[in-house]
């Protein structure tokens, strides 16, 4: 397993670059270039679980499909989140990552 970026430690500080939303942590390989809620455009693991776990949360099932207009409503929902927190469903996970 790889190591977490500079920029993934930003996005999810609490859990070390790790999303831990899943069984087995995955570390955020995001980079400075990525949007602020990547949605693992840049081949993040942990970003593309992120983005789906928040489609998943918000009934969003059908923008699981790629390229479908509900795809792009779900993105763009995703982004306009306020605020550079990571989102809540992230937040209810520790992991010191080691
Ligand atoms: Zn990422
Ligand atoms: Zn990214």
């Amino acid at each position: 397993m790889c190591e977490p970026t500079v920029e993934g430690l930003k996005r999810y500080p609490e859990t070390a670059g790790y999303n831990v939303d899943l069984a087995s942590p995955i570390p955020c390989v995001c980079t400075p270039a990525c949007w602020v809620r990547c949605a693992g455009e840049c081949g993040c693991q942990a970003c593309s679980i992120q983005f789906i776990t928040f489609c998943e949360a918000s009934g969003r099932l059908s923008a699981l499909a790629p390229t479908s207009q509900a795809e792009e409503e779900a993105l763009y929902a995703y982004r306009s989140l306020v605020g550079t927190e990571p989102p809540t469903i992230i937040r209810r996970g520790r992991f010191d990552g080691r």
